[in-house]
């Protein structure tokens, strides 16, 4: 597919077919403002039928709006996968949320997008194409035409588990020529790969470190998410440690409160004492219902009373605003499959 590939990549791939090289920008360019081949009016009929097989295809299959005007979208790909992106409005532009992987095999015990598993990885292409399909329905073009201004990797899947495709996207989203989206509107959610989270650092990339912890020790991590039995949060914040130190960019860890679980006071005292003296955020998030799960979120009160407990110990938090949950596009909430939300 060729919006997986560079500029220079493309340029490569319309000498192999024979054509000169400013096709290879006319493409680019197209891909860039989710043209259909139908669409492009500066390419002859001809070149297009050698690019046909190569060009993305896709349908959308269902767009949500919810009350808070969040848009929830499933996207059927060439190969009939189906992957969930939502579209936020806030006060300075759209951010698109994304999917990286159809499915997930990190097995949270919270998380809908677990559900069934992973099916496949998604290529940079597919990851770019989301947030491509949502510009354009907002009317916006490439550079500065562009209606997305930020982007966030927390979809369904674990991006440092599709590792490659995703630094690939990441140099796609911010090409110049493109929507050149900056690493700094973007920010890259993990349930903590600690070597990824290194090689990230090391690769030379900066956008914003995210880390799904949801619990203040091991003990209680394990009962919610496997990925703790491979790596401890002490690792974990080591590497954010290193993240830190490479970037200079500030850490956010994000902490869904699930009632019973990891939303006591005493667990907010241990939360705020491992994060002492670190360059981070916490956001807290009273859990999303998620049908197939028995765990059950905070209420909002509660949740600013962690809150408010968090700040007065040092830890710099804040309460998250949910959105889109009426129509299951909130955290934790997006799926594979079309399921039963209207
Ligand atoms: N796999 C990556 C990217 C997913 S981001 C990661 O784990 O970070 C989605 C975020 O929503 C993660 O922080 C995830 O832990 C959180 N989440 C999952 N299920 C949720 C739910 N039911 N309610 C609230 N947050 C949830």
């Amino acid at each position: 597919m060729i919006l997986d590939l560079t500029l220079g990549e493309i340029y490569e791939y319309v000498e192999k077919l024979g054509l000169p090289k400013f096709r290879g920008k006319q493409i680019f360019d197209a891909l860039m403002q989710c043209k259909t081949l139908e669409e492009i009016t500066n390419i002859p009929q001809v070149v297009k039928d050698k690019i046909e097989k190569d060009y993305p295809k896709y349908n959308i299959l269902k767009l949500l709006e919810s009350k808070d005007g969040t848009k929830k979208m499933a996207l059927e790909l060439a190969d009939k996968s189906i992957v969930e992106s939502v579209l936020l409005k806030y006060k300075y532009g759209y951010t698109v949320c994304v999917s990286t992987q159809v499915g997930c095999r990190m097995g949270c015990k919270f998380c809908a997008s677990t559900i069934g598993g992973l099916q496949r990885n998604l290529s940079a292409g597919e990851i770019l194409l989301q947030i491509l399909v949502f510009n354009k329905l907002l009317g916006g073009g490439s550079k500065d035409e562009r209606k997305v201004t930020n982007v966030v990797l927390m979809g369904a899947g674990e991006p440092l588990d599709n590792y490659e495709n995703v630094i690939s996207f990441l140099r796609l989203v911010s090409n110049p020529d493109g929507l050149n989206i900056s690493q700094r509107n973007i920010s890259l959610s993990t349930c903590g790969i600690v070597p990824k989270i290194r090689q990230l650092a090391d690769d030379g990339f900066n956008v914003t470190l995210t880390i799904s912890l949801h619990a203040p020790n091991d003990e209680i991590r394990k009962t919610i998410m496997p990925i703790a039995n491979a790596f401890t949060i002490k690792e974990i914040l080591s590497a954010c440690d290193y993240y830190f130190a490479k970037t200079g960019r500030r850490v956010i860890f994000e902490y869904s409160l699930i009632d019973g679980v990891n939303a006591s006071e005493e667990n907010m005292r241990e939360l705020s004492k491992i994060l002492k003296g670190k360059a981070c955020h916490v956001n807290l998030i009273p859990l999303n219902s998620v049908k197939e799960k028995n765990l059950i979120g905070v209420n909002r009160k509660k949740a600013y009373v962690l809150c408010g407990l968090l700040e007065r110990l040092g830890t710099s938090a804040t309460v998250r605003r949910t959105m889109g949950e009426d129509i299951e596009g909130a955290c934790g909430q997006l799926r594979n499959k079309l399921g039963g939300a209207r």
